[in-house]
């Protein structure tokens, strides 16, 4: 019987796998005592029977939770075709082949989809400058708009920065209360020059806009760093890129050199952006992570699909990083449900507590973002959307 039902004149005990209400570190298993329509308690199973007696009891799934937070996706891909395929092979026969499918239409229908998911909030990255009005026109998406920007040319960098500012100031004018904010995303550390990485970045911090980043997907982010060469190198070439590395960074590669490095030795980390990814990364990666206080966001199947690694969760959360969940694009993702990114994360880091992976969906997500979940306590109306129940 629901919860919700007209005639539940007893209290009715909700068990699951994890809780969390949105504040602590939540129950496994867990609880929820409904009665009325209303939230009468939370805690572990055993303490609501004993405080609860007559209580009906029975299963509601295997997560209790706010609504879960994608807290990065590509909406605007959301017409493309999933395909599972090595990332340098990925991008030219998944991106690049279906382009045209990629556009405003597709980012409507991706929020569509949010909106039928229920979604906490969303983390977007708009790369095509007239999807910001449309989205910034929706009630029903909480979050950040992210603006993309690319270009690996040091020379260019102030023109680039000049155009992307008109535009996010521009998409500003229309934010709407309830609605999504406006953020900027320097594409990658090898995508964005030296330069236009520090403009955006300074000009971010200064407007207390929200940046977020794509960080150490695949491992050849490393050999890129270390030695200026590797497949990102190769794939580069066919593209209009400087003629050297050093001259997108503005430094020479070296051996101890990552893009975590880079990013924090250029200032770029200063204002906290959130880095994206964060697979391949090294002992003092996550350390410095740690102590320039940035949020993580994982996209645990995007990952795997795309044969880029494993996010190493346990050591960013023994550094005390706060890591949220995306699914990245449906591209690769394959869906735009976070519960889903959830299950799949639950079998990739067995040894992980789960509740901090429910955490991380809702908790961790709201942080990266700047909302905020409801919170389950008493007195707080019962809403069936917090049984995720496609886990
Ligand atoms: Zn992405």
């Amino acid at each position: 019987m629901s919860a919700a039902s007209p005639d539940s004149h007893l209290p009715e005990l909700l068990t699951c796998d994890v809780l969390f209400t949105g504040v602590g570190g939540g129950f496994s298993p867990g609880g929820v005592v409904v009665a009325g329509g209303m939230i009468a308690a939370t805690g572990t199973p055993e303490t609501l029977r004993a405080s609860y007696p007559h209580a009906r009891e029975w299963r509601a799934g295997a997560v209790i939770a706010p609504p879960p937070v994608n807290a990065h996706t590509h909406l605007d891909m959301s017409a493309y075709e999933f395909r599972a395929l090595p990332y340098f092979r990925w991008i030219p026969e998944v991106v690049i082949a279906q382009r045209e499918k990629r556009g405003v239409a597709g980012a409507l229908a991706g929020a569509d989809e949010l909106a039928r998911l229920g979604v906490g909030a969303v983390g977007d990255i708009v790369w095509q400058a007239e999807a910001l009005a449309p989205l910034l026109a929706r009630d029903d998406l909480p979050g950040v708009l992210y603006f993309e920007v690319l270009s690996p040319f040091p020379e260019r960098a102030d023109e680039v920065f000049r155009a992307a500012r008109a535009t996010v100031e521009a998409a500003r004018r229309l934010e709407r209360p309830g609605g999504p904010r406006v953020g900027l995303s320097p594409h990658t550390p090898f995508t964005v020059s030296h330069r236009l990485m520090r403009l955006l970045t300074e000009y971010a911090a200064g407007e207390g806009l929200p940046v977020q980043i794509h960080v150490a997907e695949h491992p050849a982010e490393l050999d890129l760093f270390r030695t200026g060469g590797g497949p990102i190198w190769e794939s580069m070439r066919r593209l209009p890129y400087p003629d050297t590395f050093a001259a997108v960074i503005g430094r020479e590669p070296e051996p101890d050199l990552t893009p975590v490095r880079y990013l924090d030795e250029l200032g770029a980390l200063a204002g906290r952006p959130t880095l994206v990814h964060m697979v391949n990364v090294t002992p003092d990666d996550i350390a410095r992570t740690g102590r320039a206080g940035c949020p993580v966001v994982t996209c645990p199947r995007s990952n795997t699909h795309l044969e880029c690694g494993v996010f190493p969760w346990t050591a960013f959360a023994a550094a005390g990083v706060e890591v949220a969940l995306g699914t990245d694009s449906v591209a690769s993702g394959e869906s735009l449900d976070v519960r889903e990114e959830v299950a799949f994360a639950r079998l990739l880091h067995p040894n992980l507590d789960p509740r901090l992976i429910v955490r991380a969906a809702v908790k961790g997500g709201h942080r990266v973002l700047g909302t905020r979940a409801p919170v389950l306590r008493r007195g707080e109306p019962w809403d069936e959307g917090y049984v995720w129940s496609s886990l």
